[in-house]
C-alpha cells in the first residue's frame, strides 16, 4: 500500500508514498513535498526511516499551516525557515519518547 489517508481539521489528506510518485521527487532532489490544493503529501518510499520521519514531519508541518490557515500570513521562505528548523527536534522528542514507552 502507498496510500494513507488522514484527516487534519475538517479536511481528508493523503499520504502518497508511491513508486511514481518518489521517482519524480528524486527527480527533483527533494524527499517530500507537500500539495495543499491536492490535500497530499507525497514522500520517497525509500527514504531511510530517520530521513523518512524527519521528512514526514517536516510535511505535516506544511499540511498543518495549510490547514491553519498560517500559510496565507507567511512568506513561502519563512514557512519553509519553520518546517526546516522545527522538523528535527520534533522528530526527536517524538523518537526518544516513543523509545521510552510514552504511548
Ligand atoms: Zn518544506
Amino acid at each position: 500500500m502507498s496510500s494513507y489517508p488522514f484527516t487534519m481539521g475538517a479536511h481528508q489528506w493523503t499520504v502518497d508514498a508511491s513508486r511514481r510518485r518518489s521517482e519524480r521527487l528524486r527527480a527533483s532532489g527533494r524527499y517530500g513535498e507537500t500539495d495543499a490544493t491536492a490535500l497530499t503529501v507525497y514522500l520517497d518510499c525509500d527514504l531511510p526511516a530517520t530521513l523518512w520521519n524527519d521528512t514526514l514531519i517536516h510535511e505535516l508541518i506544511h499540511a498543518a499551516a495549510a490547514t491553519s490557515g498560517l500559510t496565507h500570513r507567511l512568506t513561502e521562505g519563512l514557512e519553509e525557515d519553520i518546517a526546516a528548523s522545527l522538523a528535527p527536534y520534533i522528530a526527536q522528542a517524538l523518537e526518544a519518547l516513543t523509545a521510552g514507552g510514552l504511548r
